[in-house]
């Protein structure tokens, strides 16, 4: 694999968990293909829904109500009105309902990955390994977090909760968890825009997980091509921590501290 030597070096690895730990985003795109069958449904055209949903109402909706399901009510209700308005139709209460009902389930714990928890917990044997997330509402975020198992490896005070995922909010986290150097930091993640893009801003490396189903609203362009992709969170901890075979956290301390930056593939990827 291209990238870098991440064994060598970090002192820091800033794991995600939408997504990279827990299955967040199939629910949240399996909603809204619903809501656009059913807008479909009622007459609309599928290309002005997609695009009055995407550009338009949903984010405004995570402008006033952050990242996580709870703007999904208020943004699939408002998808619908919207439409209806640019028809001069009124809406019908019952669709309204429906669009309400279909955004309220996709609230709740996600369930975690196979093997993300074990591989996190091989990690966090072997390096410094904290929890970096965002979300709209903190509080739900850490209930989250909490029922995932989560932090039965990773403690309470190793976990960091943003609002939004920006380079300045990453420098702030490095702080925080005490490491300056940000070339000594390591992000994985599922999200250009949320993960890699702000680490490789502030310097650091990155590991991207790739998504099969990646959300629209992540899929922005890479602001470089040095950081690795993978094909799951196991698959990261192995490129940090190699096999579990002779590895540990005293035995690294010997070897180099060379970065390596600027050999990665190049290429793309929440919900
Ligand atoms: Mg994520």
């Amino acid at each position: 694999m291209n990238g870098f030597d991440a064994r060598n070096g970090v002192d820091l690895v800033l794991v995600d968990f939408d997504d990279t730990l827990v299955a967040t985003g199939p629910r949240f795109q399996n909603a809204r293909r619903t809501l656009f069958e059913l807008m479909v449904g009622e007459g609309f055209d599928p290309d002005r829904a997609h695009r009055v949903h995407h550009d338009e109402v949903d984010r405004e909706m995570l402008e006033l109500h952050g990242l996580g399901p709870f703007r999904l009510e208020p943004s699939f209700r408002e998808t619908y009105r919207r439409l209806c308005a640019l028809e001069g139709r009124t809406p019908d209460p019952a669709i309204v309902e429906r669009c309400v009902a279909l955004a309220r389930d996709v609230i709740g714990p996600p369930p975690c990955y196979d093997g993300a928890i074990e591989a996190l917990t091989r990690l966090a044997a072997a390096l410094d390994t904290v929890l970096y997330t965002q979300a709209g509402d903190p509080d739900y975020q850490l209930d989250c977090v909490r029922r995932s198992g989560v932090m039965d490896v990773i403690p309470p005070d190793r976990v960091r909760v943003c609002t939004r995922k920006t380079t300045a909010e990453f420098h702030a986290a490095l702080v925080h968890f005490g490491v300056p150097d940000p070339g000594r930091a390591c992000m994985v993640g599922n999200s250009i825009r949320s993960d890699i893009n702000p680490a490789l801003s502030a310097g650091a490396r990155a590991i991207l997980i790739e998504v099969d189903d990646p959300w629209i609203f992540d899929q922005v362009e890479p602001v470089s091509d040095a950081f690795v992709r993978v094909r799951g969170f196991p698959e990261a901890v192995q490129h940090l921590v190699g096999d579990g075979k002779g590895e540990g956290r005293g035995e690294r301390e010997g070897e180099g501290v060379g970065r390596g930056e600027g050999e990665g593939e190049a290429g793309v990827v929440r919900g």
